[in-house]
C-alpha cells in the first residue's frame, strides 16, 4: 500500500512521492534554546521521529535536519536578567536538549545547525533577496522582506495579505513599507550579539535562519518540512516566501504540522507557566510512557496532557511488555503455531495500513495490542522455540518503528520517585520546624546522589541533575 500524508499546504491527504526516488529530505524546526525544555518540545521531536522511523522502515533513506535557534530576543532577555553571556545560555540548553533527545530515543538528525554557525549563508541570502528587490534596507540598517513582492504570499496559512497585516501589527515598525513586511536582518542594539554585514552590525531575524539552513544542508527543494502547528504563520509562511523568492523554485513538497500539547486546556508554554519539564517527566515515567501518550493521540490533534493520559501510557507500557516475556512451553507445530503465524502477519498488515494513513500511530498501537494478546494466548497454549521467537521478532520490529524499547527501568528511573517524594515531605516538615541544618543535609545528600532539589514559594521540586 502506498503512504498518504496530510499536507498543510493543500489541506489534503496526498500520496507520498519524493523528489528523488528512495530518498527523503526532511527539515524540522527545533527549539529556541533559552530555558529548560518541556514535554511540548519533546512532542514535536517524537512525532517527527515516528515519521522518520516509519519512512526508514518503508525503505527510504532519510536525511533529517533539525535546527537550534541560538540567537533570539528570548535568549537576550534571559541573559540580561541573569547577567550571563547569551551564547553561554544558548549552548548550555542546546547541549542539554541534544542529551534529552537521546534519552527520549529520538534518532539523531544528520545535522543540528545553529543560527550562530550559519551567519555567512544568511547574509548571502539576504543580499540575494535585496538584489532581486524582494527586500529593502531601512535608514537604521534593518532589512525587511517585501511581502507584496511575492504574489503567492499567504498560500500556506491561507491568509490574505490584508488579514496577515492585522495579525502582525503589534510588531510594526515605523520604517516598514508595509505592515506585513518582516525583518530579515536587525541592527544590533548595544550589548546584543552581533555580526558584521553589508548593512552594518546586526543579527538575523527569526525566519531567515530556517531558509538558509535548508538551502545549506538539504538543497533548494525538500520533501518534508515539519514543525508545530503554531509555526504555520508567520514562521513557515515567511520561510516559503523567502526561499521561493530566492531560488525561484517551489520549496517543500509536504508541510507536516503536529498539534500542540495542552495542559489544562492551554498550550504548554513558559509564558503561561504550565510546564512539565522533560527532565521531570523522564525521571518519573521514562521515555516509553511519553512515546505511548503521544502515539495514542493523532499527531495533528491537540494532545490533552494530564495524569489520566500518563496513567494510560503506563498501563499501555505494561501490556506491551507482556509480549516480551519468554515462552514457557516447547510446542513448535500444530494449529496453535499456524494461528500465531497468521496473527503475526495480520498485525504487521494492520500496523502498516494504519501508519500508511498519514502516520496513524494510534491505529498502529491498536494493531500491537492485538498482537500482544495473540502472543500471550500462544504462550499459554505452550507455543515455544523458533515459532514463538519469530513472532516476538516481528513484534520487536514494529515497536521499533515507534521507538519503544520496553526495557524495565533501572533504579534511578521511575522507581526512585516515591522515595524522593517521601524525603521531600519530611524535609518540608523539618523546614516548618526551622530545622535548617537537617533540611540542608537532605538536600545536599540527595544532590550527591544526583537528585537536584529546588525550593520555591510553591514548595520543593526535584529532578535528576
Ligand atoms: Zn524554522
Amino acid at each position: 500500500m502506498s503512504l498518504v500524508v496530510y499536507n498543510t499546504l493543500t489541506r489534503e491527504k496526498e500520496t507520498f512521492e519524493t523528489l528523488e526516488p528512495g530518498k527523503v529530505r526532511m527539515y524540522v524546526c527545533g527549539p529556541t534554546v533559552y530555558d529548560e525544555a518541556h514535554v511540548g518540545h519533546a512532542m514535536s521531536s517524537i512525532v517527527f521521529d515516528f515519521i522518520r522511523r516509519y519512512l526508514a522502515y518503508k525503505g527510504y533513506e532519510v536525511r533529517h535536519v533539525m535546527n537550534f535557534t541560538d540567537v533570539d530576543d528570548k535568549i537576550i532577555s534571559r541573559a540580561n536578567k541573569t547577567g550571563e553571556d547569551p551564547a553561554v545560555i544558548a549552548s548550555r540548553y542546546t547541549e542539554k536538549y541534544k542529551a534529552q533527545l537521546e534519552q527520549l530515543n529520538v534518532l539523531r538528525p544528520a545535522v543540528f545547525p545553529r543560527v550562530s554557525q550559519t551567519i555567512p549563508e544568511i547574509i548571502q541570502m539576504v543580499a540575494g533577496l535585496l538584489e532581486e528587490d524582494h527586500a529593502y534596507v531601512t535608514p537604521s540598517g534593518d532589512v525587511y522582506f517585501r511581502v507584496r513582492s511575492d504574489p503567492d504570499y499567504g498560500k500556506l496559512s491561507r491568509r490574505r495579505l490584508d488579514d496577515a497585516v492585522s495579525g502582525t501589527r503589534v510588531t510594526g515598525s515605523e520604517e516598514k513599507k508595509d505592515e506585513g513586511d518582516f525583518a530579515l536582518w536587525k541592527t544590533a542594539k548595544p550589548g546584543e550579539p552581533s555580526w558584521d554585514s553589508p548593512w552594518g552590525k546586526g543579527r538575523p531575524g527569526w525566519h531567515i535562519e530556517c531558509s538558509a539552513m535548508n538551502l545549506l544542508h538539504l538543497g533548494d527543494q525538500i520533501d518534508i518540512h515539519g514543525g508545530g502547528n503554531d509555526l504555520v504563520f508567520p514562521h513557515h509562511e515567511n520561510e516559503i516566501a523567502q526561499t521561493e523568492s530566492f531560488t525561484g523554485k517551489s520549496f517543500a513538497r509536504y508541510w507536516l504540522h503536529n498539534g500542540m500539547l495542552q495542559l489544562k486546556g492551554e498550550k504548554m508554554s513558559k509564558s503561561l507557566g504550565n510546564l512539565v519539564t522533560i527532565d521531570d517527566f523522564l525521571a518519573q515515567h521514562g521515555p516509553d510512557v511519553l512515546r505511548l501518550v503521544i502515539a495514542g493521540s493523532g499527531y495533528r490533534k491537540p494532545l490533552a496532557f494530564n495524569d489520566d493520559v500518563v496513567a494510560d501510557g503506563e498501563r499501555a507500557l505494561e501490556r506491551l511488555r507482556g509480549a516480551l516475556r519468554p515462552a514457557t512451553g516447547s510446542t513448535t507445530s500444530g494449529p496453535v503455531i499456524d494461528a500465531l503465524a497468521a496473527q503475526a502477519a495480520q498485525a504487521r498488515t494492520d500496523f502498516e495500513a494504519a501508519m500508511d494513513d498519514d502516520f496513524n500511530t494510534a491505529g498502529g498501537l491498536a494493531a500491537l495490542f492485538d498482537f500482544v494478546r495473540a502472543i500471550n494466548t500462544a504462550r499459554d497454549a505452550g507455543v515455544g522455540g523458533q515459532p514463538f521467537g519469530d513472532a516476538q521478532a516481528i513484534f520487536n520490529a514494529l515497536i521499533g518503528v515507534l521507538g519503544l524499547n520496553l526495557a524495565t527501568p533501572e533504579a534511578g528511573g521511575q522507581s526512585i520517585a516515591p522515595f524522593v517524594e517521601l524525603l521531600l515531605t519530611i524535609r518540608q516538615d523539618l523546614r516548618k520546624a526551622k530545622q535548617w541544618a537537617l533540611s540542608d543535609k537532605i538536600r545536599d545528600e540527595l544532590k550527591a546522589l544526583g537528585v537536584v532539589v529546588e525550593d520555591s514559594a510553591q514548595g520543593s521540586s526535584w529532578r535528576l541533575g
